[in-house]
C-alpha cells in the first residue's frame, strides 16, 4: 500500500512540473527580442536590441517547451519567480552557417536575429543556449525582462495588407505558415497573389503534407519592393526589395537568403505563424532553408516547387541535407559528435536515430543497389560528407529534387505537425 501511494505520488509530481498552462504564464500574443549576433569562426556573443510587443502568437498554448532538440540554438523562457521553464524552443541561424566559412577566420561579423515566444504576463530571464563543439548546451545569453516595461515597444511594425491563402482553424492548434514575398512591384501585385496560391499547392504535393492538409493554415502578406527581382550580386544585379534577399551567400551562387531579419519579421508579425516563408520573385535557381529561422525560394524557376519542398524540410522538420558536396566545409559538422539532424548519422550516437526502424534482414551498411531500393538502411553519403556519414533512404527530397521525402524524413516532419497541432 505504502509504495503504491508513493509512486502516485512521484508520477503526478512528475506530469506536475512539465505541465505549463498557458493562462497562467502567458497572453494570446508574442513577445519579440531582437539581437545582434557578433563573432567570428571562433567566438560569439549576443547583443540585445530592443523588445517588441505584437498582436499574434500562433504557435501551441499546450506544446510550449522543446521536445525535439533540434538545432544548435535553444531560447528559453525562464518564469523569475519561480525559476520555471515556461517556454523553450531550438532553432539555428545564417551566423552559425556563416561561422564555417574562410571569412569567419579572419573577420568578425553582426548578423540581426530575433526570438518570439507567448507574452509573458510576469517577469522572466530570457536565455539563449547554444551547442559547443561537443554538441552540449552552454548559456550564451540571458537578460531579465520585465513584461510590463514602458519601454517594450507597442508600435505597429510595419503597414501591409494580410490574405488568407488557406484557413483550417484557429492558429493555436493549426501549423501557420507566413508567406512574404520579396522583389514584386505594385504591378506584379496579381502575380504576388497567384504565386501565393501555386506555392500553398505545392506544399501537398507529398507525404505527410498532403495527408495533413487541414492541419495547416497559410497567411500573405503583400509586401510590395520599390523593384522587380532581387540582387544577383555574381551578375552585378542589384534591386531594391523589401526583404533585402539575395543570390551568391558565402559565394554560393545558388544560395538565396536575406539577412535582413529586422524587416523580415516586422512584415511576418501582421499574421500568426510557426514559419516564415520568403517567396522571391526571381526565374533563378535556387532557394535557402534553416531551422526555424526562415525558408527562402525563387518563384519562377522549373524546379521551384521541388526547391520549394526541400528548404521547408530544413526549416520546418530540422531535416539535413542527404546529399554530397565536396566543396563544403568538413567542419560543417563537428567531429565525433552524433549530428543533431534526424535524418542522418556518423554512427556516434545512432540508436538515437532511425535504427529501429531497419529490418534485420538489411545489411548495415546498406550496398546501394536495385535490391534495397526501397528499403531503410544505412547508406553511405550524407551531410555533405562522402565518407563516414550516412543517410537512411536510397532516394530521398532531402537529397535530389522531385523524388518526396524517404520514410524517416516523413516520420520526423509527421512528429513535428503533431508537435504544433496539440
Ligand atoms: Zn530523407
Amino acid at each position: 500500500m505504502y509504495k503504491i501511494v508513493t509512486i502516485f505520488i512521484l508520477s503526478s509530481n512528475l506530469s506536475f512540473s512539465q505541465e505549463i498552462v498557458f493562462d497562467n504564464y502567458f497572453f494570446n500574443k508574442s513577445m519579440r527580442v531582437d539581437y545582434s549576433h557578433v563573432g567570428n569562426s571562433q567566438k560569439e556573443e549576443i547583443f540585445l536590441n530592443e523588445i517588441k510587443d505584437e498582436p499574434f502568437w500562433g504557435g501551441s498554448q499546450i506544446n510550449l517547451i522543446d521536445t525535439f532538440f533540434y538545432g544548435n540554438f535553444m531560447v528559453k523562457i525562464i518564469d523569475k519567480k519561480t525559476n520555471k521553464l515556461i517556454y523553450s524552443r531550438g532553432s539555428d541561424n545564417l551566423f552559425k552557417e556563416w561561422q564555417t566559412t574562410t571569412e569567419a577566420k579572419t573577420t568578425n561579423k553582426s548578423f540581426y536575429e530575433v526570438a518570439t515566444f507567448p507574452y509573458p504576463k510576469n517577469e522572466i530571464i530570457f536565455k539563449i543556449d547554444r551547442r559547443d563543439k561537443k554538441g552540449t548546451y552552454f548559456n550564451l545569453f540571458s537578460v531579465e525582462i520585465d513584461p510590463q516595461s514602458k519601454f517594450v515597444k507597442k508600435e505597429k511594425s510595419a503597414n501591409y495588407k494580410t490574405f488568407e491563402i488557406l484557413k483550417n482553424g484557429d492558429s493555436k492548434n493549426k501549423v501557420d505558415i507566413a508567406f512574404i514575398f520579396d522583389g514584386y512591384t505594385k504591378l506584379e501585385t496579381q502575380k504576388l497573389y497567384a504565386d501565393a496560391k501555386r506555392f500553398a499547392n505545392y506544399l501537398f504535393t507529398y507525404s505527410p503534407f498532403k495527408e495533413n492538409k487541414t492541419k495547416f493554415n497559410i497567411w500573405g502578406v503583400e509586401v510590395i519592393s520599390n523593384e522587380s527581382g532581387t540582387d544577383i550580386p555574381g551578375q552585378n544585379i542589384w534591386k531594391q526589395t523589401a526583404i533585402n534577399s539575395n543570390f551568391w551567400t558565402f559565394d554560393s551562387e545558388r544560395y538565396l537568403t536575406t539577412s535582413d531579419i529586422k524587416n523580415l519579421r516586422d512584415a511576418a508579425s501582421l499574421v500568426p505563424y510557426d514559419q516564415i516563408y520568403v517567396i522571391v520573385n526571381s526565374e533563378m535557381y535556387g532557394g535557402g532553408g534553416i531551422y526555424n529561422f526562415w525558408s527562402v525560394c525563387s518563384a519562377d524557376n522549373e524546379y521551384a516547387k521541388y526547391v520549394f519542398l526541400h528548404e521547408f524540410g530544413h526549416a520546418f522538420g530540422g531535416l539535413a541535407d542527404e546529399y554530397v558536396d565536396n566543396g563544403l566545409s568538413d567542419e560543417f559538422y563537428p567531429k565525433g559528435v552524433e549530428p543533431w539532424e534526424p535524418n542522418i548519422t556518423n554512427l556516434v550516437n545512432f540508436d538515437k536515430k532511425w535504427k529501429n526502424m531497419i529490418d534485420k534482414t538489411i545489411p548495415q551498411p546498406t550496398p546501394e543497389t536495385k535490391e534495397y531500393a526501397n528499403s531503410i538502411g544505412l547508406y553511405e553519403g550524407a551531410g555533405y560528407m562522402a565518407k563516414g556519414f550516412y543517410r537512411p533512404y536510397q532516394k530521398c527530397e532531402m537529397k535530389s529534387l522531385g523524388v518526396g521525402y524517404c520514410p524517416v524524413c516523413e516520420k520526423s516532419i509527421l512528429q513535428i505537425i503533431e508537435f504544433y497541432t496539440k
